[in-house]
């Protein structure tokens, strides 16, 4: 019997691998804390929408939609 860490089906597995190629070619941004600029979440620039967010930093919760909050890095960091 293997002992799996994670337990992941064959389909997940896919579906990350997928996902983390299209992401190359993709630019990320990062989406910032309105209230004190803290990083809170790192997205793809093809992500839209709104997001449900929560500040590490200052606790707060806030609601952002990704269309106003257009944060593009110059270059991927990776
Ligand atoms: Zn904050």
């Amino acid at each position: 019997m293997r002992v799996q860490a994670v337990r992941m089906t064959p389909e997940v597995q896919q579906r990350l691998l997928k996902s983390r190629i299209e992401a190359q070619t993709l630019t990320e941004r990062d989406i910032l804390c309105p209230v004190c600029g803290y990083r809170i979440q790192r997205v793809y620039s093809d992500a839209t929408g709104h997001l449900s967010v929560k500040c590490q930093k200052c606790k707060s919760i806030n609601i952002l939609n990704l269309a106003y909050f257009r944060r593009i890095r110059g270059k991927v960091s990776r």
